[in-house]
């Protein structure tokens, strides 16, 4: 059966990670929208110069791009043994748009990996980044003190603008406004696993693991 995956959670609960590694594990394509539009930017495609034209007039890009280029992605060779969905789908229409695409092939599995706001919060205001060289220190974990210096090249580590407080909880806010809907599209699902993400990254990777054999065992009943 292939593994088509789709993994939801929040910002800070180290989805992309997980998803890049549990996909690299089972030599699957990491799908992450994120990342193929930063890509389609950077390499001036015909789809970054629709989304950069998108982006100028200070809008979000649209379901029409974005769906596009999922459906395009998930048709490639490559992710017919499956893959794993980083960052989409975002929204009802969006998810019931990747139904379409996947219609007549193997249940899609959805992994929501949840972490309360407040653990979010910390680790996301606890992100920095150094100022010489660039890399992004290790967030503390709970109870231990952030950063102040680089552990690379001993640069000073400042915070990101968008990492404030005030700015992060506006992003759970929008984030969790939008993703609500999609969860309960979801959770009847006999394929629908909740793993807990606010346990050390190691702890989560294997609970996920385990939610995939389980969904995919339900899948194949
Ligand atoms: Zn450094």
């Amino acid at each position: 059966m292939a593994l088509n995956l789709v993994f939801l959670g929040p910002p800070g609960a180290g989805k992309g990670t997980q998803a890049k590694q549990f996909a690299a594990a089972r030599g699957i394509p990491h799908v992450s929208t994120g990342d193929m539009l930063r890509e389609a930017l950077a390499a001036g495609t015909e789809l970054g110069l629709r989304a950069k034209a998108v982006m100028e007039q200070g809008r979000l890009v649209g379901d029409d791009i974005i769906i596009g280029v999922v459906r395009e992605r998930l048709s490639r060779p490559d992710a017919r043994p499956g893959f794993v969905l980083d960052g989409f789908p975002r929204t009802v229409p969006q998810a019931e748009a990747l139904d379409t695409i996947v219609a007549g092939r193997d249940p899609l599995v959805i992994v929501d990996i949840e972490v309360p706001d407040e653990e979010l919060v910390r680790r996301l205001t606890s992100r920095r980044v150094c100022g010489q060289c660039g890399a992004n220190a290790p967030v503390p974990a709970p109870g231990e003190p952030v950063p102040t210096a680089c552990g690379r090249c001993g640069g000073a580590l400042t915070q990101r603008a968008d990492d404030r407080e005030d700015v992060i909880r506006e992003r759970l806010r929008v984030y969790g406004r939008d993703t609500f809907p999609l969860v309960e599209y979801y959770s009847g699902r006999s394929t629908f696993r909740r793993v807990d993400g606010a346990q050390p990254a190691e702890r989560v990777a294997s609970d996920l693991a385990a939610a995939v054999a389980s969904a995919a065992a339900a899948a194949a009943r």
